[in-house]
């Protein structure tokens, strides 16, 4: 059992320390009432009290989201903003240069002044649930650092819905939070936890226990659009059971007071992995954990976003952390938060059974051939995908490959695993990177909620203390500099190596299998022509420099015919087969905008699709990285996926 919490914590160990706790608790909190009732209307209500002396006031929206790592607080969608001040409208101004702000004049004698105002919201909500992201509905003194403004939440929902998270129900015995058709009470917190804690709410709501030895509690609370979906299957709340115990092994501390995972299951609210210090917000399609298969794609959404209560909301890189939400964001260490985040979040779904082994590794193979046939890495270094990470989110697919996209997430995961893999092989493993996470991520041992920021140079000593080396030079090596091949030193370093077959791995399979994923259908064959290409021919991206390429295909055109005949995957697919290992171009129809024209494509390597090979007489340590450091708590239910990949 441990300790919770544990109020020993060393100062000067830390750049910056910012305590949750708010130093002003005496002072009056601004009361909000969030009204949910509409949500199926697409409309969220707020009725704002905000405590308030004679004179100018400037309130403001949040602009910069934690998390989102770019500007997108809702200000346009809020709307039907009214000032009154015992009843009597008062007159308001935007900012003319800070349009997140609003200028108001209060009266001498004036204590309160009450908002209200409307937030159009399109996403994340359906006619049976809705997450409520409070940046929605804030209002607020502005040049103000959110952790000192008190503010105390309730929150109306429609009858009969269920609420999850991990705010405090006022005056209750913790969760679940009582059903209620009128207003709940939560308890007073900070704008900056308040933001920190969404909502989820709906008709079918379920919310379970989890791994009840360890403390403190975890909870996963699950809303669906069908009533079936909520009651997740056993075998997944034993694998999230599983999943607070290897983080509780590999992490070593707990940065809150309660975890809940929150888990909307619809096919119209839209995806999400939001990471929060006390909670995730994890959206997914309505069938997403149903089944193994769809299972698989959504295996580390969860370890993930838990994986950043430790590093990203509890240790934040220094430019990522600001007191308002208001100064732009840094991105330069994203990855750390993200890169380390999606090792760590694939590390852990595998050791707590949420994929396999072996599944681990197809995936892994399938992210490091798709950054090592990245022609954008010749000009653009990882880096930069980091600091220009809020220009680089979304985005066409178009020729994405030449310019790159958020690859600190998926660089992050091979620079960490060449990490981790080197730290075993210099000491026979012996050590590894888990005792770095025991170190960095676990300093001032358990606490409640806290920031705490880092420095490149803190990263490099806590790595030396795992183990001496060149720990700067490595980084900057991986980081900074341009390199044409991604790093494979970690996969080679762990007893594999990353090879090209001409069938997919089982893996590879299942994910084109689940509908919705891979273009709708579409053939993969990125790695022999170079396309990304949907089921009726669409062209999403051309691989800079290969063989469409060459033969002057272009994103946004479409296929029509492939050697004579209507395109169809299958034509394709046999078209690059006939073509192996003779001089015959695939010879292809194209549609670009109202025209057609003729494009040959001079290619002869057949399929190929990337896949982990084992080198034997080397050690496996991916195999001992993906292993479980903890016993399951219960046996592993047997509809598991302990289908290996082909080899
Ligand atoms: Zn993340």
């Amino acid at each position: 059992m441990r300790r919770f919490p544990v109020p020993v914590f060393c100062l000067n160990l830390f750049l910056a320390c910012l305590f949750a706790t708010s130093a002003t608790a005496q002072k009056k909190p601004i009361e909000i009432v969030a009204d949910l009732s509409e949500a199926p209307r697409k409309v969220y209500h707020a009725e704002v009290d905000l405590p308030v002396s004679g004179g100018p006031l400037t309130l403001t929206t949040p602009q910069w989201i934690p998390g989102n790592h770019r500007p997108t607080g809702p200000v346009s969608d809020i709307t039907g903003v009214v000032f009154t001040i015992d009843g009597k409208p008062i007159e308001w101004r935007r900012d003319d240069v800070n349009f997140y702000e609003f200028h108001v004049n209060i009266p001498e004698g004036a204590t309160t002044l009450h908002a209200h105002l409307d937030c159009i919201v399109t996403a994340r909500l359906s006619q049976k649930m809705a997450v409520l992201e409070w940046e929605k509905l804030l209002l607020y003194p502005a040049h103000t650092p959110v952790r000192d403004i008190p503010i105390q939440p309730s929150l109306k929902v429609p009858a009969g819905w269920g609420v999850g998270t991990a705010l405090q129900p006022e005056g209750a015995g913790g969760w679940p939070v009582p059903a209620a058709g009128s207003t709940t009470r939560f308890a007073a917190t900070n704008v900056e936890q308040l933001e920190d804690s969404p909502i989820i709410t709906g008709q079918n709501f379920h919310e379970f226990a989890l791994a009840p030895t360890i403390t403190p509690k975890h909870y996963i609370d699950v809303v669906s659009d069908e009533p079936e979906d909520s009651n997740l299957r056993p075998s997944v709340l034993a694998e999230l059971g599983n999943l607070v115990r290897e983080a509780d092994a590999e992490y070593a501390s707990h940065h809150y007071n309660v975890y809940h995972f929150l888990l909307t299951l619809s096919d119209v609210a839209g995806g999400e992995g939001l990471e929060h210090g006390q909670s995730s917000d994890n959206g997914v399609g309505e069938k997403g954990f149903a089944d193994d298969a769809h299972q698989l794609g959504e295996s580390d959404l969860l370890s993930h976003e838990f994986t950043h209560s430790w590093n990203g909301k509890y240790r934040r890189p220094v430019g990522l952390y600001q007191p308002d939400f208001a100064t732009v964001q840094q991105g330069a260490l994203l990855w750390v938060y993200e890169g380390m985040t999606h090792y760590l979040g694939n590390v852990l779904a595998a050791r707590s059974g949420l994929k396999s082994q072996a599944q681990y590794r197809d995936m892994l193979a399938m992210s490091a051939a798709d950054l090592d046939y990245k022609p954008g890495r010749d000009w653009r270094p990882t880096e930069d995908t980091a600091v220009a990470a809020s220009v680089l989110r979304g985005g066409n697919p178009a020729w994405s490959n030449w310019r790159r996209g958020q690859d600190y997430y998926q660089e992050g995961e091979l620079l960490w695993l060449d990490a981790d893999t080197l730290i075993r092989t210099k000491t026979n493993n012996k050590k590894s990177l888990d005792d770095f996470e025991r170190i960095f991520l676990a300093k001032g041992g358990n606490t409640g909620p806290l920031i705490v920021t880092y420095t490149f140079d803190e990263l490099v000593q806590d790595l030396n203390q795992v183990m001496p080396y060149d720990w700067a030079g490595f980084l900057h090596d991986r980081i900074d500099k341009i390199h044409m091949r991604a790093d494979l030193a970690g996969i080679e370093q762990g007893g594999y190596k990353l090879v090209y077959k001409d069938k997919p791995s089982k893996s590879e399979r299942t994910l084109a299998g689940v509908s919705g994923r891979r273009g709708g259908g579409g053939l993969e064959c990125w790695y022999s022509l170079g396309l990304r290409i949907g089921a009726d021919g669409a062209i999403f991206d051309v691989r800079w420099n290969g063989p469409a390429d060459k033969a002057r295909l272009a994103p946004g055109q479409k296929v029509l015919a492939v050697n004579g005949q209507i395109f169809s995957s299958d034509a394709l697919k046999q078209a690059i087969r006939d073509a192996k290992g003779n001089t015959q171009a695939i010879r292809l129809i194209v549609q670009a905008d109202t025209w057609v024209s003729d494009a040959e494509i001079d290619y002869h390597e057949g399929e190929r699709y990337p896949m982990l090979e084992r080198v034997e007489g080397t050690p496996a340590y991916l195999d001992d990285i993906s292993k479980p450091l903890t016993t399951p708590e219960k046996a592993p239910v047997p509809d598991k996926k302990d289908a290996d990949s082909d080899q």
